[in-house]
């Protein structure tokens, strides 16, 4: 999806197959996620333990005070009505968005099925297919049809897997639902105006309402789609993906998009490296980087793309990248570093670049919801501020880890193991 729902591509689900490609729609597409926003919603995660679950009763009685705000809003009564007709509360959505983000995977096993060897085969042919497409996108958007094409393949696995549920559904269970309510009710008056406007038949997508090639939220849809065919709509949802495509390339550009510049390399650390500078806060020239014994993972000099940062998204025992700003702009679509890192080396494999050379720890496991919010709690308590307790691993976590990690003498690399959750006990 479109935005900032992080944590929701690192969800274990599975999803529905379609009959056409089920095998690989399936292999590719139980990752991708669709639950998003083009626009900054904070990604929140936590569910609450014991709320009441709503129902089509409750959804009923929502609707008939949502109705109110919508004609003021500007939709016309017979277009709600119309549209809304027959909506249904859908529990699964509502487990799925409370869910979210309690089964979260390791980098590596994300990365395993996210860059799977079949979807770089499957984008591969993409591009081939679309050549002629791609290459005009790019040239009108600045954007390089192997991250467009990423993007396309870890959202919708290249068109395979666009999302079976209506989307109206989906955002008036979520705004009447509660959680995040605001924001997902502005979402439902965005797709009653897209209803309205006539642009779109077959209003379906993935759970949270992002729909389409590259799952676009409504809001998205009315800032950043495009109509790239030419023939008067803006097309997200069709099987010719060019709209959408097109589409993803503008709001990447809009976001920051720079040509030319990689969304970062993976490299080697030198011995005795100071862990304290492998953050997105620390950002440094190349050459500074270069002098402090950074390489390339195949061993050559840095690559000078203006300044950068160091990132271990997997702690120092895994791969380590060099980061440039167009990793924050792939971060608009998703912030999981996971998320950006998929996108970043499927789009280098597509156009001929290797995979992920280091190793990853993989004897560690990922923490659950309940220990991510153990090790903010525990952390807090002995002094080093994680910035609430939500499990999120946000950049206040990630530091107040490094501090402690520090204190106790460990290589301070911010990473949440087990291991530093045992010890704060
Ligand atoms: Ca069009």
């Amino acid at each position: 999806m479109t935005g900032g729902g992080a944590g929701c591509l690192l969800s274990i689900w599975t999803k529905r197959k379609r009959n056409l490609n089920r095998i690989v729609a399936f292999l590719v597409g139980m990752l991708t996620c669709g639950a998003g926003a083009a626009q900054t919603i904070l990604p929140d995660p936590v569910a609450e333990e014991g709320v009441e679950m709503g129902s089509q009763a409750g959804l009923e009685d929502w609707l008939a005070g949502f109705r109110t705000r919508a004609l003021e809003a500007g939709i016309p009564a017979a277009t709600f009505d119309a549209a809304m007709r027959g909506v249904e509360f859908n529990a699964g959505v509502v487990e799925r968005d409370r869910s979210q983000n309690e089964f979260t995977k390791t980098i590596w096993d994300y990365l395993d099925t996210a860059v799977s060897g079949d979807r770089v085969t499957l984008g591969l042919q993409a591009i081939a297919a679309n050549r002629d497409l791609l290459d005009r996108i790019e040239a009108e958007y600045g954007v390089e049809k192997e991250v467009v094409v990423a993007v396309w393949g870890l959202e919708s696995a290249y068109g395979t897997y666009r999302g079976d549920l209506p989307v109206l559904g989906s955002l008036a269970t979520l705004a009447y639902e509660g959680r995040r309510g605001a924001f997902f009710e502005a979402e439902l008056i965005a797709a009653l105006r897209i209803v309205q406007g006539g642009h779109v038949e077959d209003f379906t997508g993935s759970w949270a309402g992002a729909s389409g090639h590259t799952q676009f939220m409504p809001s998205s849809w009315e800032k950043f789609a495009v109509d790239f065919d030419g023939d008067g709509k803006r097309n997200l949802w069709g099987d010719d993906p060019a709209d959408a495509l097109a589409s993803t390339a503008n709001y990447l550009r809009h976001w920051g998009w720079t040509k030319g510049q990689p969304w970062g390399v993976e490299v080697v650390l030198p011995e005795g490296f100071d862990y304290d500078q492998s953050t997105e806060r620390v950002v440094k020239p190349v050459a500074d980087w270069q002098a402090m014994g950074v390489r390339l993972v195949t061993g050559g000099d840095l690559p000078d793309h203006g300044p950068g940062s160091i990132l271990l998204p997997g702690g120092h025992r895994g791969a380590a990248f060099l980061i440039w700003p167009n990793f924050q702009v792939i971060e608009k679509y998703n912030t999981a570093d996971a998320y950006v890192v998929a996108i970043g080396n499927l789009s280098d494999q597509l156009r001929g670049g290797l995979p992920i050379q280091a190793d990853w720890p993989r004897e560690l496991r990922a923490l659950t919801l309940e220990e991510r919010k153990e090790l903010q709690d525990l952390l807090g308590k002995a002094g080093f501020d994680p910035g609430g307790v939500d499990g999120r691993m946000g950049p206040k976590t990630v530091a107040a880890v490094k501090a402690f990690q520090k204190a106790r003498g460990l290589v301070p690399d911010g990473y949440p193991s087990l291991e530093v959750l045992t010890l704060l006990r």
